[in-house]
């Protein structure tokens, strides 16, 4: 009998930026870990997040889209992204029915090369036709003849039911590699950051959220509240102003969109003080970029 043994693996999804990769892991996982906006680049890190049942622990791993570095920022971004190809046990690779297909891309050539099993997500096929889509699969069978193709929707939920159930089937037997109890290895100040930084995404224009990165000084659990300290580095003086607005409603705005997010988050009162500080050129900064945990 084999039906008893435990089974674990990591999942890790690739693709392009702004296919829908983080939603998708969103409603895997089943909880809000990996912030979604229609901007791309949102997504720095790569995050973990864990789907824990009596049989089976799923390791999913959302990573930044796929891009050429254009600063060494993105070239840790890129690296994220290649390495989710070496560790994983099954590859989710994400596109969707907009995005053109590249077929001298490098991650495809890779990809085409590994021996994992790949789950290729057609996402958004709420924005196309049966005939249209019809053809993007044949264009994918041809491209990745080994991978299962899943046309999905990850804003209407739709496919996704039978993408966990695939996924599951492929797990190896295995232990659990992390506590059966823990949902992601992310400490709860990364959630905060992650949070404020998706609101300045929301809330600001061309390039000031990008050259922005949210740092918690103080993350403190009292009783009945958690009182936040965040810091908020721009990279010139200009940046500094826009980010505050004037007479500070801009950051005041962005400071009552977070909280109320970091609130449902903990489900529990935030008091939440942002500050604003120039430190040049922060992207370039290898001592300022380890200092923010991107490994170099
Ligand atoms: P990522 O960059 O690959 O992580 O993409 P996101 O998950 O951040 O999603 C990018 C944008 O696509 C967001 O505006 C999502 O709401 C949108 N999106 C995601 N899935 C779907 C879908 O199935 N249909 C449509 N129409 N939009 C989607
Ligand atoms: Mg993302």
């Amino acid at each position: 009998m084999t039906e008893n043994k435990h089974r674990s693996g990591f999942v890790n999804i690739v693709g392009n930026p702004n296919v829908g990769k983080s939603t998708l892991m969103n409603l895997l996982v089943g909880e809000k870990l990996s912030i979604i906006t229609s901007k791309s680049q949102t997504t720095r890190h790569r995050i973990i997040g864990i789907v824990n049942t009596p049989e089976y622990q799923v390791v999913y791993s959302d990573t930044p889209g796929v891009l050429r570095p254009n600063y060494k920022l993105q070239e840790q971004m890129l690296s994220f992204s290649l390495s989710a190809l070496d560790d994983a046990d099954v590859l989710l690779y994400v596109t969707d029915v907009v995005e053109t297909i590249d077929k001298n891309d490098d991650f495809l050539q890779r990809v085409r090369q590994m021996d994992i099993p790949v789950l290729l997500l057609i996402n958004k096929i709420d924005l196309t036709n049966q005939t249209e889509l019809e053809k993007l699969v044949d264009q994918w069978h041809e491209l990745l003849p080994k991978a299962e193709i899943y046309p999905v929707s990850a804003l209407n939920n739709f496919g996704i039911e039978e993408i966990k159930k695939r996924i599951v089937e492929l797990l190896p037997e295995s232990p659990p590699y992390f506590e059966k109890d823990a949902l992601t290895d992310r400490p709860a100040r990364f959630f905060v950051s992650e949070i404020i930084r998706e609101k300045a995404l929301m809330l600001y224009q061309k390039e000031v959220p990008y050259s922005l990165e949210v740092l918690v000084e103080e993350f403190k659990e009292e009783n009945d509240i958690i009182r936040i300290r965040a810091v908020i580095w721009v990279e010139r003086d200009s940046q500094k102003g826009i980010i505050i607005g004037h007479k500070g409603e801009a950051l005041k705005k962005l400071g009552t969109m977070a909280r109320k997010d970091i609130e449902r988050f903990f489900e529990k009162r935030v008091y939440l003080q942002l500050f604003v500080k120039v430190e040049k050129d922060w992207r370039n900064n290898e001592r300022i970029l380890r200092s923010l945990g991107y490994k170099l």
